[in-house]
């Protein structure tokens, strides 16, 4: 029976979620104030990849915490005002790194992104979108031999779960990639990877399929919910409007809407950066992984956008320019022909939970209530089987591989 339902949230999530509600015959309203793709779904570094399913808490994290403190420069930055309010969440990641925990976390990651590219499918042909997204593989390069050594068990992991890795030699990696300016002692090629050459464009033009096929999207923010026998009423900034279904796709911000029906998962903003250096005489053929800056580098259609690392500083607090600059000067390190000092830059919250897992279900004492948040640095490779799960469980139908591990039961809401 076609249903009434409300998506909030116009990032990739709730976009290709609405859209894989659509195609079942569904009546879809998407409400967010801001343009569809320009929140955290706008500056992402676009690397769809199948294998990866290597969560942020592994062994042995505990140890790094002061680190992350102290260091305001390094990769992953705890700001020190932030750790009182992100403490519970730290803890519940502390408990996530047991070894168990992180081989069960990298099975629920890889059966999710092994899916990417079939998921995304019939998105990108109904879109007539198939020319953002581009399959050459990804490479991962090492600096020294130390650090190859060191990321073998992040690759070990992803191997064990399918991923093909090709490793390359200092000689051959600077014939394999000539863009490369970064001498390296090693490289790895996943050649079943890919990237979106402009992520913004795509979620923009998946909306825009999906506003033709009578969707609506409606420039509102979502003020307050609650729930009867019947279904949803959804409050925005000038109207009370009742649905039988209502996905919160809200990214970071996804909390504030769960609170009002006495619900909360532990959510922190991964605050992540991006350089983009839109001068580049010589383009990579595919998307960078420099393992040792724990950032990567994708050729996409405005330039060679760098990025990665991560800050827990929360909603509020403002972006750091010189986190953007730093990332610019080493895109100067890594590759030939690029000038520096032209780059634009950005700032976004990626949604994280504590177990590097997304909450993609329904709430289970308000089954109207389907979440479809918490994807971290993987939301754009989930995006659409994100989609596709919610119209599965939308239909109450399998989904043909187990997506319990995502439900929202195990944060007890
Ligand atoms: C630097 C960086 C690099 C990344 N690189 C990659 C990558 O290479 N590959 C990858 O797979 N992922 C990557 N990610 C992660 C990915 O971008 C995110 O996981 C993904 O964009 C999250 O999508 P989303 O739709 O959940 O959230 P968002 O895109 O943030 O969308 C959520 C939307 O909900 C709206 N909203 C919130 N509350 C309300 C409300 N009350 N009413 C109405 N609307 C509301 C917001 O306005 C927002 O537009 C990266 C992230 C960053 C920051």
């Amino acid at each position: 029976m076609p249903l009434n339902i409300a998506v909030i949230g116009a990032g990739i999530v709730g976009v290709c979620s609405a859209s894989y509600l659509q195609r079942e015959g569904h009546s879809i309203t998407i409400f967010d104030p801001v343009p569809p793709g320009g929140s955290c779904s706008f500056g992402n570094l676009g690397s769809l990849s199948p294998g990866s399913c290597v969560p942020l808490a592994m062994p042995g994290v505990l140890r790094k915490v002061p680190k992350w403190l102290l260091d305001r420069e390094g990769p992953l930055h705890l700001a020190a005002k932030r750790l009182p309010a992100a403490l519970p969440w730290l803890v519940r990641f502390a408990a996530a790194a047991s070894p168990a925990r992180v081989a069960r976390i990298a099975d629920a990651l890889g059966a999710l992104h092994s899916r990417v590219f079939e998921a995304y499918a019939p998105l990108l042909k109904s879109a007539g979108a198939e020319h953002l997204v581009e399959r050459p593989g990804q490479l991962y390069v090492f600096e020294t031999e130390e650090s190859f050594q060191h990321g073998a068990m992040e690759l070990a992991l992803r191997r064990k779960r399918g991923e093909r890795q090709e490793v390359l030699g200092a000689d051959e990696l600077r014939q394999f990639e000539p863009a490369l300016a970064l001498r390296c002692a090693r490289g790895v090629f996943l050649p079943d990877a890919g990237h979106c050459v402009d992520p913004e464009a795509l979620v923009r033009r998946f909306a825009e399929a999906f506003a033709r096929a009578g969707g609506r999207i409606v420039s509102q923010c979502v003020t307050g919910l609650s729930v009867d026998g019947e279904g949803v009423s959804l409050r925005t900034e000038s109207a009370l409007r009742r649905f039988d279904r209502v996905v919160i796709a809200g990214g970071a911000w996804s909390n504030a809407l769960l609170r009002p029906l006495g619900a909360s998962v532990p959510l922190e903003s991964l605050r992540g950066y991006h350089a983009v250096l839109r001068r580049a005489g010589r383009m990579p053929r595919m998307a960078i992984r420099f393992t040792e800056a724990k950032i990567m580098a994708t050729p996409m259609a405005m330039g060679i956008r760098i990025g990665g690392t991560i800050e827990i500083a929360g909603l509020a607090a403002p972006p750091r320019p010189d986190r953007a600059k730093a990332l610019a000067a080493l895109g100067a390190r890594m590759f030939v022909e690029v000038d520096a000092a032209d780059f634009t830059e950005w700032m976004g919250h990626r949604p994280g939970t504590p177990d590097s897992l997304p909450v993609i279900g329904p709430l289970a004492r308000h089954p109207w209530v389907i979440c479809a948040f918490g994807h971290g640095q993987t939301g754009l490779t989930a995006g659409a089987i994100t989609g596709r799960l919610v119209a599965d469980h939308v239909a109450a139908r399998a989904a043909g591989f187990d997506v319990s591990p995502y439900l929202p039961a195990r944060f007890g809401v």
